[in-house]
């Protein structure tokens, strides 16, 4: 085998939202760029966030083309043959099939660079975040600060209308009211319907229940 197929390798940075996962794969990419390599960068349409659809952008600003695809069969059709460096963003909303897309690649001699979400608003395996772990040569689990302790942060914690999303809230809310900040596991909240329901008992229930 030849020292082109020997360079293709599997490189994952999982962590939570803001914890520099983009800002870790922009600078992979641009240390690539400088190396003289031909980069290809992916990431599922569904992450348009700051600036839109058709560039991977990280919290601070830092910004890098890329293409936006629906599934990993997408990715694998437009690789081409000379691209040494696949890197693919937000691979959390990307089907099963990713995981034998990257191999593929992997074995025909591409480094390839995947950033995603390690966990769901839940705090449970995103899609096939957990897959890619697995096949991966090198994980790097990033945390990012947690907005209520201050402690390191490894879960994405959804708000909806300011007030934690429950558990039974769909995995992915596209364009909804929804929004996100880091926290740590300990004040990570997910309330499951039962508590749910107790929160928001109404005063006045409380008091016709206190009556009876
Ligand atoms: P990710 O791709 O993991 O969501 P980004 O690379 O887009 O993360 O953004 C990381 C940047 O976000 C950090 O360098 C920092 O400037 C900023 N940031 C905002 N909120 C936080 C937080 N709670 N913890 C850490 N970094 C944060
Ligand atoms: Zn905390």
């Amino acid at each position: 085998m030849g020292a082109a197929a020997h360079a293709g390798r599997i490189e994952v940075i999982a962590g939570a939202m803001f914890s520099g996962k983009s800002e870790e794969l922009i600078r992979r990419v641009r240390r690539g760029i400088i190396a003289r390599k031909r980069v290809q960068v992916f990431k599922s349409h569904l992450d348009s966030r700051y600036a839109g659809l058709y560039s991977v952008s990280s919290h601070d600003g830092a910004e890098l083309d890329a293409a936006p695809v629906d599934s990993g069969a997408e990715i694998f059709r437009q690789v081409r043959p000379d691209t040494d460096i696949v890197a693919i963003d937000e691979a959390q909303f990307l089907d099963a099939g990713i995981v034998d897309v990257v191999t593929a690649l992997a074995a025909a001699g591409k480094r390839v660079i995947i950033a995603g979400l390690d966990t769901d608003f839940r705090g449970e395996p995103f899609g096939p975040m957990g897959a890619l772990l697995c096949v991966a040569e090198e994980v790097t689990k990033l945390q990012a600060i947690c907005v209520r302790c201050g402690e390191l942060a490894c879960r994405p914690q959804r708000l909806i209308d300011g007030r934690p999303a429950r558990y039974d809230s769909p995995t992915i809310m596209v364009g909804g009211r929804e929004s996100y900040e880091a926290r740590c596991r300990h004040c990570h909240e997910v309330p499951r319907a039962d508590e749910d329901q107790r929160a928001l008992e109404l005063p006045e229930a409380r008091v016709a229940g206190a009556r009876s």
